[in-house]
């Protein structure tokens, strides 16, 4: 079970007033100017997109991540992850279901908004002649009746009259089976994730669609795990050098290394061809050429190794010429 609380604030495209979405509906009504918003399932989905579940889903409870929109709806957008609550909620109907991965319950919602209902009067001195006034706060601008003054109410008293809701967290507990978070990362996950998962991943359908996303991180995790031949042949199309050298390494059969032997890049035939499996098979070139003393993948940190030695030796050459 995992659980998510979102919220999220509208901003009213009739007077800009912030609009707190207190339920998952398909219309959001704003309390200051009574605008319908309309949040058919297209918009849920643009706000809280797979991508951003799965990011929210990697994390840890308590964390989150919240940002603002801007579109054909302006918002302010938070998912956080949480721990799983207790108690059950409301089920999901298609609305919920149809953004939220694996939802099982929903919580935390306000009450279905009530009908608005006629407010008792207040009295309030007209700012002009002082003459007695009925509030109602239907209309913030108020016509005197004894002075014919127009008075617009204050804040302290409007606020009290029209209370503005609060921005709801609504919890939201998920059930996420293996394979759907595969297909979400698939579909939807970045480099990074779906790195992860080709470190991890059993399913060779899942490594070898892994095979096609042109990253070279995806790639070298893969790589490490093409046990298959399938995934090899795969890999060693990769456009990607450093993927076709780091495979011609590994143990693989003899006509993927003859490819490899034959590459285009200079590293990668070097590599395939110190690969025990092709020596064996070549003999006569293997006798040819011995097995190099320091294989391409320790030329990198050789090299940065002498470059240290070469800067400790130029600055114990200061520090003894400084301390004559
Ligand atoms: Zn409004
Ligand atoms: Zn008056």
């Amino acid at each position: 079970m995992e659980s998510f609380q979102l919220s999220l604030s509208l901003r009213c495209s009739g007077c800009q007033h912030p609009v707190p979405v207190q339920r998952i509906e398909a219309f959001v009504t704003c309390q200051a100017c009574g605008e319908r918003i309309s949040m058919p399932l297209s918009r849920w989905q643009g706000l809280f997109e797979p991508g951003l579940w799965l990011e929210v889903l990697a994390m840890e409870p308590g964390t989150g991540r919240s940002m603002q929109v801007w579109g054909s709806v302006n918002a302010s957008v938070s998912l956080c992850r949480v721990d799983v609550p207790e108690e059950r909620g409301r089920a999901p109907d298609e609305l919920v279901s149809g953004f939220v991965p694996g939802v099982v319950s929903v919580l935390g919602e306000e009450a279905a908004e009530p009908m608005p209902q006629a407010r008792e009067p207040v009295f309030f001195a007209c700012l002009s002649c002082g003459g007695g006034l009925k509030v109602d706060g239907s209309e913030r601008m108020v016509g005197c009746q004894h002075c014919e003054a127009s008075c617009y109410l204050p804040d302290g008293l409007w606020r009290e009259l029209n209370p503005v809701p609060r921005v709801r967290d609504i919890a939201l507990v998920c059930e996420i089976p293996e394979h759907q978070r595969v297909a979400l990362i698939l579909e939807h996950g970045d480099e990074e994730q779906k790195a992860q998962l080709a470190s991890s991943c059993q399913d060779p359908v899942v490594l070898e669609r892994l095979a096609e996303v042109d990253d070279e991180d995806v790639q070298l995790a893969l790589v490490g795990r093409a046990d298959e031949r399938r995934l090899q042949l795969l890999l060693a199309l990769s456009e990607r050098w450093k993927v076709r050298r780091a495979l011609a390494w590994r143990e693989l059969d003899l006509d993927i290394l003859e490819k490899l032997a034959e590459d285009g890049d200079g590293d990668v035939r070097e590599a395939a061809r110190q690969n025990n499996a092709w020596r064996a098979a070549h003999p006569v070139v293997a006798l040819a050429t011995p097995p190099a003393e320091s294989p391409s993948m320790w030329r990198e940190p050789l090299l940065a190794l002498l470059l240290v030695l070469v800067c400790v030796g130029v600055f114990l050459g200061i520090g003894l010429a400084l301390s004559r």
